[in-house]
């Protein structure tokens, strides 16, 4: 990675480009049909969804919503972290948002590995010493969620007319399990 401030050398940025060519090549041809053209940004359905990075999840598609209804705020396990927060505050005041979903999911690695075993496979697949890299693994799913949600409902600037529910969601049937 660059030095803040630092301009990337050429070399970097034919690098880069070459590399993403099918992304760029896909993104051209989605650009064409591009329906959202001038849009305001806010969430049109109300809803903010706070999940995790796993690629098995379509946070949009699980409820129904599509491109321009919902924030997304995804982190390893879905945790509501400080920048979750910021997000959320940001989300209800100037983006309409009026509805949260905390959404970890079932077969998390967040969630069933311990920060040692995660350490130690990031250390075996990148050669050098991962001891100091955290983690914030979950230990109990259930309890950091119940944790996780009251954090957004006890926010001061979360103001309670806001509806948070905390679920978690299969990875393999797709269902969403209330939970909080
Ligand atoms: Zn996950």
């Amino acid at each position: 990675m660059n030095h803040p401030g630092t301009p990337p050398t050429t070399s970097v940025i034919l690098r880069s480009v070459s590399a993403f060519d099918d992304l760029l090549e896909s993104n051209r041809a989605f650009s064409e049909t591009f329906a959202l053209g001038g849009f305001d940004g806010i969430a049109h359905a109300g809803v903010a969804i706070v999940t995790c990075m796993d690629s098995r999840i379509d946070p949009l598609a699980m409820v129904g919503l599509k491109a321009g209804d919902a924030k997304i705020f995804r982190n390893p396990g879905g945790r509501v972290t400080p920048q979750a927060l910021e997000a959320l505050v940001m989300g209800v005041h100037l983006l309409n948002v009026q509805r949260i979903l905390v959404v970890p999911h079932t077969r998390c690695a967040v969630a069933s590995n311990s920060e040692e075993e995660l350490r130690a496979r990031v250390a075996e697949s990148a050669g050098v010493d991962a001891a100091w890299q955290t983690f914030h693994v979950v230990r109990d799913q259930q309890a950091s969620l119940a944790e996780d949600v009251h954090k957004v409902q006890s926010h001061p600037l979360i103001p309670a007319t806001v509806e948070v529910g905390g679920f978690i969601y299969d990875v393999d049937s797709g269902l969403l399990e209330p939970f909080v």
